[in-house]
């Protein structure tokens, strides 16, 4: 090791799901964000997901799970039940319309946290801030999510807006952000105003590849983030990365 080595006893380490969903991994928190588990949206709206579940749900011992706000494909209510019924001490988190949608789902009041708009919340040693969307749902909402002295800004289903730029998403270190510019969400161009803006260090686009109805390619967005200088790959669904 270095000198500018990170400690080994600090972390966080990065799984994409696909569309939305990430697994975020700590050294003291197993933080699942919307993730997309079940096929609901198939039997429900008759769209096929063009991936499986990437990870298996055996081995996720997940401590929160956390969604941006409630729609299917982040608030999975079939993939909610399961992760409840398979982990118990698991903790149910997200904004005033999920909050309720938890609820219906008949998970206990001590198991859920509501997240207010702005407001910070620690799960282990990751701290999330919930900042401003765009969305369909009123209470969607974004995280800025902080660990191992990383700041982490994660979109979440998002319009471009004047007030998803704030000193809290300015200069992180990752910006995950929609591109697919359908259904409520900026798409690609809209997405690299915002990289001009909060000039992040590393962009990955998201939110694309589970419904053939609904993606967008992500390769001239990470041409013109390297153009930019800001540093970009195109995640690999399932396949954990580090900061
Ligand atoms: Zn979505």
């Amino acid at each position: 090791m270095n000198a500018n080595s990170k400690p080994s006893t600090s972390y966080i380490r990065i799984t994409w799901l696909g569309q939305g969903g990430f697994f975020f991994v700590s050294k003291a928190c197993r933080l699942l964000v919307d993730p997309y588990i079940s096929d609901c949206i198939q039997r429900i709206q008759g769209l096929k997901r063009l991936h499986p579940f990437p990870l298996q749900l055996n081995s996720l011992r997940p401590d929160t799970l956390l969604v941006t706000h409630d729609h299917l494909d982040h608030l999975d209510p079939e993939g909610v039940e399961e992760i409840h019924l398979r982990y118990p001490a698991c903790h149910f988190a997200g904004p005033a319309r999920a909050h309720d949608h938890f609820r219906r789902l008949n998970i206990a009041e001590e198991m859920l946290t509501e997240i207010a708009p702005d407001s910070q919340t620690t799960f282990g040693d990751i701290t999330v801030t919930a900042v401003f969307a765009a969305h369909s749902d009123p209470s969607a909402c974004g995280y800025v999510i902080e660990a191992n002295d990383q700041r982490i800004y994660l979109t979440g289903d998002t319009l471009f807006d004047e007030r998803l730029f704030s000193p809290q998403t300015t200069d992180v270190d990752l910006l995950l952000i929609c591109i697919n510019g359908k259904l409520g969400n900026m798409n690609a161009d809209e997405a690299l105003r915002c990289i001009e803006r909060l000039r992040p260090r590393m962009a990955l686009p998201m939110h694309y590849g589970l419904f053939a109805e609904n993606t967008a390619d992500p390769a001239p967005f990470i041409e013109a983030c390297r153009h930019l200088g800001v540093s970009s790959f195109p995640m690999t669904i399932g396949k954990e990365f580090t900061l």
